[in-house]
């Protein structure tokens, strides 16, 4: 199942938790994982505290100095490509009686590093056996 999420900002988090829960199918216990289809945004596991997030996107920033980068001679996004490799594509949750077995302080997070866009999320489940 795909999830299409729309960004605001050149970096941007969006809490994605609700939309990838929603997207389970019931089952009562497996593994679901969250993939992003882009080469300039990523997933990650985090605290969706609104200070915290701030940090997170100052701290994205740091990862990649605006430079001479090869690939800024093609579409000038080089930084957002060197942040996403950084932070990651994919997620895996445990399903654990029907549900998402995030912790208590646990949010699925959309990192945007090339934004503002649409951007597009695969979710596939896979039960125990
Ligand atoms: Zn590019």
């Amino acid at each position: 199942m795909s999830i299409r999420v729309e960004t605001d900002d050149s970096i941007d988090i969006v809490d994605v938790t609700d939309q990838v829960a929603a997207a389970v199918p019931d089952i009562e216990d497996g593994v679901c994982t969250v993939f992003v289809n882009h080469t300039t945004a990523a997933v990650s596991i985090n605290e969706a505290e609104p200070q915290l997030l701030t940090d997170i996107k100052q701290f994205v920033e740091t990862l990649s100095a605006s430079d001479d980068w090869a690939h800024d001679a093609l579409d000038g996004n080089a930084d957002a490509h060197l942040r996403t490799s950084l932070l990651g594509r994919s997620i895996s949750v445990p399903i654990r009686n029907g549900e998402l077995a995030l912790g208590t302080w646990q949010s699925i997070l959309l990192i945007e590093c090339d934004g503002p866009r649409t951007r597009s999320l695969t979710v596939t489940t896979v039960p125990a056996v």
